[in-house]
């Protein structure tokens, strides 16, 4: 099949835009690099670098492909706090461009990655998709915002839609930024390294963390489910973890004993994040494979910034 990703050039979309061409599929990738980086994704992907906002590049990259992933976004939450309009922009704004331009161009589906982020806080779990969204950031409203341009412009123009709620993902080549980095490649970074682990709160609060390749076993099955056309559907682990055991957790698989500095003041987001993975189950036919354990081992053997670094040669010696 053609595929179109944007945003292809980050975390999910390289892991992605990789497996997609060693299954033989032509893939084209967009990603304005704000955040990403080319070199992640192999030779066979013809990336374009460009705004996902710029629809004449759009209808250029649109023509003949069957299927739009589209990923490309602004994703730090606490950015968006700052800096909404910015995150409107990108995450609504390239969203309807988007979407345009696959109703000029006759695109048959787009398959559009949400967040688990837009719930928010919510006393009943497992997260249900049928759960009233109460979304607490910028991003979480510009991610539901998008999920109701993705499936009222698909509905209006034909186009099949599903809306990908993913929850927390992580794996190899996660960017790291220096401020606000996701939780499990900076505890992985830091036990590595010797450094602490900073948790905000108490640690009791819970996330669903679910490993990339599970991600991208559902984002390949969403390219041709049949009867997916309008749906929003949760990907997760279906597993809560506190930020407590993701701690235990992470000295286990790295083999270390490190210092936790809670930092108590600081607003750890919401209480509870877990998916009910019922839809999924049904109209993927997702089951996830990975465990944390295992997907935190998998991570820190396959992305070169988690590996041991040698022993300092110049002490040894002297
Ligand atoms: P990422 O930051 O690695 O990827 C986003 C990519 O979009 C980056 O490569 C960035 O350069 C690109 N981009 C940003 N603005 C752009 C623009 N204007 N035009 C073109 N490209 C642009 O983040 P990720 O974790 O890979 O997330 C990918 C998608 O998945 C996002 O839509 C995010 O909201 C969604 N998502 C991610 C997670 C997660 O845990 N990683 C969870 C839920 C949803």
């Amino acid at each position: 099949m053609n595929f179109l990703i944007t945003g292809a050039a980050g975390f999910l979309g390289s892991n992605l835009a990789n497996y997609l061409v060693r299954e033989g599929h032509q893939v084209r990738g967009l990603d304005d690099l704000s955040t990403g980086d080319p070199q992640a994704l192999s030779a066979e992907v013809l990336f374009t670098r460009g705004d996902v906002n710029d629809r004449p590049k759009l209808w250029t990259l649109l023509q003949d492909v069957d299927c739009v992933y589209h990923l490309a976004a602004r994703v730090a939450v606490p950015e968006s706090v700052l800096y909404p309009r910015e995150y409107n922009a990108v995450n609504v704004g390239g969203t309807v461009s988007l979407m345009e331009a696959m109703r000029d161009v006759g695109v048959r589906r787009v398959v559009f990655i949400s967040s688990g982020a837009v719930y928010g806080d919510q006393a009943e779990q497992p997260l249900n998709e049928n759960a009233r969204p109460y979304p607490h950031s910028p991003y979480a409203v510009s991610k539901l915002a998008a999920e109701y341009y993705v499936r009222t412009i698909g509905d209006l123009w034909g186009i099949e839609t599903v809306s990908l709620r993913v929850f927390n993902a992580y794996g190899p080549g996660q960017h790291l930024p220096p401020s606000h980095p996701p939780v499990i490649p900076n505890f992985l970074r830091q036990a590595i390294r010797g450094g602490s682990l900073v948790m905000h709160g108490d640690g009791s609060q819970t996330r669903d963390y679910v490993f990339v390749d599970d991600v991208v076993n559902t984002m390949i099955a969403a390219a041709t489910a049949p009867s997916i056309d309008n749906l929003v559907v949760n990907i997760g682990s279906g597993r809560e973890t506190s930020i407590n055991e993701l701690v235990q957790l992470v000295m286990e698989v790295t083999g270390t004993k490190t210092e936790v500095i809670s930092n108590r003041k600081n607003d750890p987001g919401v209480s509870r994040m877990c998916a009910d993975l019922t839809l999924a189950r049904q109209v993927l036919g997702y089951k996830p494979h990975f465990t944390l354990a295992e997907g935190l081992r998998l991570t820190i053997e396959r992305d070169p910034r988690f590996q041991t670094p040698p022993p300092d040669q110049s002490t040894e010696s002297s």
